[in-house]
């Protein structure tokens, strides 16, 4: 047998009890972009019904329409990131809630044949420059809104915006642009039903930036911030991991396969340890499908080694921070080809 990644949704459905508890009284937000972060998304979301999630942010227009497939007709499903035209009918056509940056899409929007109204949440730059409508564009944005709203072509659900986390400075000043971008939209008698601007980290942290809606990813999966708290401060587990099987020992080592990942970087080579039967072993050298640890007596073909993540000595993130770089970046190397194995305790 090769390498598998177990992803126990038991644990994930602890983790999701976990984030409501935490940005409660707003809602949470499943972020499921990535394949659910490399975890399967059919399983995550399905799982995630289940335990009651009612908000999804599916990143684009088709990973939406395959979470509207998956979820039914009562989830409400958010999606960021929409091209032009056909994108907008598409969205509309699954009932997804549109967030929209970008003054062009409401150009578009204006001579759209649409069945019913478009959900549009505006989304204002704060400062990531990465889309968004600028502060100084902000009220011909409104504008253009209203005529739609009046038009019978969309309704503005949502005002929202995205934030680094990397500072409280920078996310304070972020949140009072966003602030003044709401007050602005209330003066033009539109009245958004929902603010959203924190993810997992401020979501956790700040109170005041949970609003209605926080958009959870990493959290939902155990993954905590390289740099920041464990997850045991947060009551976050790991929810998923990777086995490997030996398939051979010689005078070099005992050698892994590692499935495919996406280049787990050689740099991890000799910088981390592995359960074995006879104690911690170190990884010698990582290839793009194999690995070589330091041998101990008795190893054979065929055993099953706990190479990162739950279950294993080393989490994503303690192997991100070992090359200065984020738990989402390994935990996305895993790629879809290893087979997943959805571990439920009582089943
Ligand atoms: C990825 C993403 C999130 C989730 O971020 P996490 O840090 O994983 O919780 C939230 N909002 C937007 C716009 C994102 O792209």
């Amino acid at each position: 047998m090769s390498a598998v990644y177990r992803v126990d949704l038991d644990a994930f459905a602890r983790n999701l009890h976990r984030v409501r508890e935490a940005v409660a009284p707003a809602a949470h937000m499943l972020v499921v972009k990535d394949d659910a972060y490399a975890h399967g998304l059919e399983p995550i979301v399905t799982r995630a019904v289940a335990e009651g999630v009612h908000w999804f942010g599916a990143f684009d227009v088709a990973t939406g329409a395959e979470v509207r497939r998956i979820a039914g007709p009562d989830a409400r499903i958010f999606v960021w990131l929409i091209g032009g035209s056909d994108d907008l009918l598409d969205g509309v056509a699954a009932d997804l809630d549109l967030g929209i940056g970008d003054e062009a899409l409401l150009h578009d929007l204006a001579g759209l044949r649409l069945d019913r109204p478009a959900r549009v949440h505006l989304k204002i730059d704060t400062g990531l420059h990465r889309n968004g409508i600028r502060p100084e564009r902000w009220d011909a944005a409104l504008e253009r809104t209203a005529a739609l709203v009046a038009e019978g072509r969309a309704e503005l659900e949502g005002i929202w915006s995205h934030i680094s986390e990397a500072s409280d400075a920078d996310d304070d000043a972020a949140r009072a642009l966003f602030l003044a971008a709401r007050e602005a939209a209330h003066e033009a008698d539109l009245s958004p039903r929902f603010s959203h601007l924190a993810a997992s980290a401020a979501g956790f942290a700040r109170g005041e930036f949970r609003e209605d809606l926080v958009r959870v990813g990493a959290f939902s999966y155990g993954i905590r911030p390289a740099g920041g708290p464990s997850e045991g401060e947060l009551g976050i587990e790991p929810i998923a991991g990777l086995t490997a099987t030996v398939t051979a020992v010689d005078a070099a080592g005992v050698h892994l396969d590692l499935g495919s990942l996406h280049g787990l970087p050689s740099s991890l080579g000799g910088r981390f340890d592995v359960d074995t039967p006879e104690g911690p072993r170190r990884v010698e050298a990582i290839g793009p499908t194999a690995a070589v640890l330091a041998p101990w007596t008795g190893a054979a073909p065929g055993d099953e080694i706990a190479v990162f993540g739950r279950g294993a000595l080393y989490g994503v993130t303690d192997l991100a921070e070992l090359i200065g770089t984020i738990g989402e970046e390994i935990a996305l190397r895993v790629s879809p080809v290893v087979p997943r194995a959805f571990v439920v305790a009582n089943a």
